[in-house]
């Protein structure tokens, strides 16, 4: 699946960034009901290399989380995994990522950033939240009856032009630490991240499982 080449519309292009360490259902609800309101064309769910603020615990490899957002998305006609990111040397930035995209897409290519709608207060702080704000549209997943003053502060008190539309997404309570913790006390995943990345974490012995018998927690 990739966006199609006629120069006479727009393309939305949505990209999901994360550590994935794992993706789970509140990634790809979020990014599904991005999809949708949206009328984004495709969805690229971009692992980071090295997270820029996940330097303080032991992230599982590019290729492990790469490999468990592949299984994730593989039966979703309009969403891709990207190696994009894993592939790049060093921390990543995503402005660094989205300068990169904007000389490889054309003009009619536009980027819809999926976040969660806490991650505002910090993404107007990232590295050059400029070229953040000018190269794409913010879409910013919250919790049903987020109070989101405290992301339209952070925006004001940048003095950046942020183009942010909010998305409320039941899911939302589901996170990847929560998971973790869970395959740690040998507990189910089942409903809260594709079987296919149970399977994957279970066989490559993420997160420090103890096994049953049977290889699986569940
Ligand atoms: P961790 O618990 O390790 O921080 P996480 O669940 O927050 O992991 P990340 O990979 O850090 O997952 O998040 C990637 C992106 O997805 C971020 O923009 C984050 O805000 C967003 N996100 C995380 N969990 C959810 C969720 N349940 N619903 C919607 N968006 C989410
Ligand atoms: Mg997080």
């Amino acid at each position: 699946p990739v966006l199609g080449t006629d120069d006479s519309r727009t393309y939305r292009l949505g990209i999901m960034g994360g550590t994935f360490d794992p993706i789970h259902n509140g990634h790809l609800v979020a990014a599904e009901q991005a999809f949708d309101d949206l009328g984004l064309d495709l969805v690229v769910f971009m692992p980071a290399g090295r997270p820029a603020f996940k330097q303080d615990r032991n992230v599982s490899s590019g290729e492990d989380r790469y490999a468990m957002t592949l299984l994730a998305t593989a039966d979703n006609p309009h969403f891709v995994a990207s190696r994009f990111e894993v592939d790049r040397e060093g921390v990543t930035y995503t402005a660094d990522t989205l300068r990169l995209l904007r000389s490889l897409y054309p003009e009619n290519v536009e980027f819809y950033f999926i976040t969660g709608a806490d991650a505002i207060t910090e993404i107007v702080k990232w590295r050059d939240a400029a070229d953040i704000a000018r190269l794409a549209h913010l879409v910013a997943a919250t919790r049903p009856g987020y109070d989101l003053d405290r992301a339209w502060d952070a925006i004001d008190a940048s003095g950046l032009a942020f183009d942010v539309t909010y998305l409320s997404v039941p899911a939302l309570a589901i996170s990847s630490s929560h998971l973790r913790e869970r395959v740690k006390a040998g507990q189910s995943l089942r409903y809260l991240t594709p079987d296919p990345v149970t399977g994957y974490l279970h066989k490559h012995g993420l997160y420090g499982m103890s096994t049953n018998r049977y290889g699986h927690t569940s």
